[in-house]
C-alpha cells in the first residue's frame, strides 16, 4: 500500500513559506493534496502526526558513500539506510572513491546502482580534475550529460590556482557548481587537528585556520573572474565566514555549508585523543564555533551538510596522528541541529530549520527536492521535534560507527520517512 494520509501535523514547506496545521495526502508517489482537514479514502493508511513536523525530506549535499572501492566502510545500501533513518531523502555523494568518479561511465554506474540499492535518492558530485590529482580538468560536458550535479575534488583540493581557474571556466560553461574543500596543503601538511592551545598541549601538529581561509580567498577571487558558482564545503573558521560575507557582498556567486559537528564541538573534543573527533577541516576554537553559529543565523551560511565520512573501527582505532579523518553524520544531524537550535537564546523557527536542512541545500545543487508542492515527488519526513534520544553507535544503520556524539542525548528524530511516496523508515 502506497497511499498515506498524514493527519494533524505541523506542515512546513519553506519553498512555499508555508507553516500550517493540517493534513497531507501522498498518493501515486506524489504530494497529492494538502488541507486543514482531509477525509481518509479507501486503501489509505492514516498516520497521526499530532505534535510532529511534516516536512520535505531532508537533503544532504555532502556525503561519502564509499562506493566503488571502499565498501568495508559504507555501501550505497547502508549509506542510504542511514540517510532515511536520519530523515534524509536525497543525498549528494562525493567522488573521492576508488577509483574516483571522474568519468561519465562511473557517474552513470553509481546512479543506476544507487537507484536499485539505496533507499534514498542519490545524486553524484563528480570529480573536478582527472583522478583528483589536481592537474587536468575533467570532461565536464560528459559528466553533466551523465547526470553529475556538480564537481569537486573534496579531500584532495586543487593546489594549483591555474588549474582551478581552468576547472572553474569549464564548469561555468556547463552550469555545474564548483564545490570546494578549501585547504592549502602547504599549511596543513602533517596536521591531525586544529593548531591552537589544545594541539600544543597534546603535542599534536595542528592546521592553522589560514589553511582554510587562504584557499577560500583564492577560490572566491577565481570565481569572481570566471563567473562560476562556487560552493564552499564545511566552513570551519570565523575568518572564513567573513570572507564569504565579503565576496558575496561584491556579487560573487558564492554559497556555503556548515556541518553539525562544527556548530556543536570544538578542538577540546580531541583532548582524550578520541579519533572520532578527528576530521578535516578540524574542530576549531570556541570563537570559530560562535562565528559559524552567527553565520547560520544571519544567512551567510546557506545550509547544513554532514560530510558523512564513514571509517571502519580498525581504521579509527589507530593512534590519533595516523587515523583517517572523518565522522558519520547522517543519523545524528537532525538531532544535533535541533539540540543546537534549542540552546540558542533566540532559536530559529521550525520553518527556518527545515530550510537549512532541506529546501536550501536542494536549491543550491538544483535538485528536484525540498518542497511539498502539489505534484512534487512525495519525499517527506515526519519529525518528532520533542523526542530526546541517546546516540548509541551500535544502533547506527551506517556500516561505520565513528561518531563523536556517542552517548549524547540529542533532540528530535525522524518518525517516518517517505521516498517517492513509499515508506522507507519508521521509528519503532
Ligand atoms: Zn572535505
Ligand atoms: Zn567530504
Amino acid at each position: 500500500m502506497n497511499a498515506y494520509l498524514l493527519k494533524n501535523g505541523r506542515i512546513l514547506d519553506p519553498a512555499q513559506r508555508l507553516d500550517m496545521r493540517g493534513d497531507l495526502r501522498l498518493r501515486a508517489g506524489q504530494i497529492a493534496e494538502m488541507a486543514p482537514s482531509l477525509t481518509p479514502e479507501a486503501g489509505e493508511m492514516v498516520i497521526d502526526c499530532t505534535d510532529c513536523w511534516v516536512a520535505p525530506g531532508l537533503v544532504d549535499i555532502h556525503v561519502h558513500l564509499r562506493e566503488p572501492g571502499q565498501s568495508h566502510k559504507e555501501t550505497l545500501q547502508t549509506g542510504g539506510a542511514a540517510a532515511v533513518v536520519g530523515g534524509f531523502t536525497s543525498v549528494c555523494c562525493m567522488p573521492n572513491t576508488d577509483p574516483p568518479l571522474d568519468s561519465s561511465t562511473l557517474v552513470r554506474e553509481i546512479l543506476s546502482r544507487a537507484a536499485q540499492e539505496s533507499p534514498c535518492k542519490v545524486y553524484v558530485v563528480a570529480a573536478l580534475t582527472q583522478g583528483m590529482r589536481g592537474e587536468t580538468p575533467c570532461d565536464y560536458h560528459a559528466l553533466k550529460q551523465a547526470g553529475a550535479v556538480a564537481c569537486s575534488d573534496d579531500a584532495f583540493p586543487v593546489q594549483s590556482a591555474e588549474t582551478m581557474r581552468r576547472a572553474m571556466l569549464g564548469c561555468a560553461a556547463y552550469d555545474l557548481p564548483v564545490v570546494t574543500h578549501c585547504e592549502d596543503k602547504t599549511l596543513s601538511e602533517g596536521a591531525s587537528m586544529h593548531a591552537g592551545a589544545v594541539s600544543a598541549r597534546l603535542g599534536l601538529k595542528g592546521a592553522p585556520s589560514s589553511a582554510e581561509t587562504v584557499q577560500i580567498a583564492r577560490n572566491a577571487l577565481l570565481a569572481q573572474e570566471t563567473g562560476c558558482h562556487l560552493h564552499i564545503q564545511h566552513l570551519s573558521t570565523a575568518m572564513g565566514v567573513e570572507l564569504v560575507r565579503f565576496f558575496r557582498a561584491r556579487g560573487v556567486q558564492i554559497t556555503t555549508e556548515v556541518s553539525p559537528h562544527h556548530l556543536l564541538l570544538t578542538d577540546v573534543a580531541c583532548t582524550d585523543f578520541d579519533t572520532d573527533a578527528k576530521m578535516n577541516p578540524p574542530l576549531r576554537a570556541e570563537a570559530d564555533r560562535v562565528a559559524l553559529a552567527q553565520g547560520v543565523l544571519d544567512g551567510v551560511i546557506d545550509c547544513i551538510a554532514t560530510d558523512h565520512a564513514p571509517h571502519a573501527p580498525f581504521e579509527k582505532m589507530q593512534p590519533f596522528p595516523v587515523a583517517p579523518f572523518g565522522i558519520v553524520g547522517l543519523e545524528t544531524a537532525l538531532g544535533c541541529m535541533l539540540l543546537w537550535n534549542n540552546q540558542l537564546s533566540q532559536p530559529l523557527t521550525p520553518l527556518q530549520m527545515v530550510n537549512l536542512l532541506s529546501t536550501a541545500p536542494a536549491r543550491l545543487m538544483r535538485l528536484p527536492a525540498g518542497t511539498l508542492a502539489i505534484g512534487a515527488s512525495a519525499d517527506v519526513v515526519v519529525i518528532d521535534p520533542n523526542l530526546h534520544w541517546r546516540v548509541s553507535p551500535d544502533n547506527l544503520h551506517s556500516k561505520s560507527k565513528n561518531t563523536p556524539f556517542k552517548g549524547w542525548e540529542l533532540l528530535g528524530k525522524a518518525r517516518y520517512t517517505f521516498v517517492n511516496g513509499v515508506m522507507v523508515h519508521q521509528h519503532a
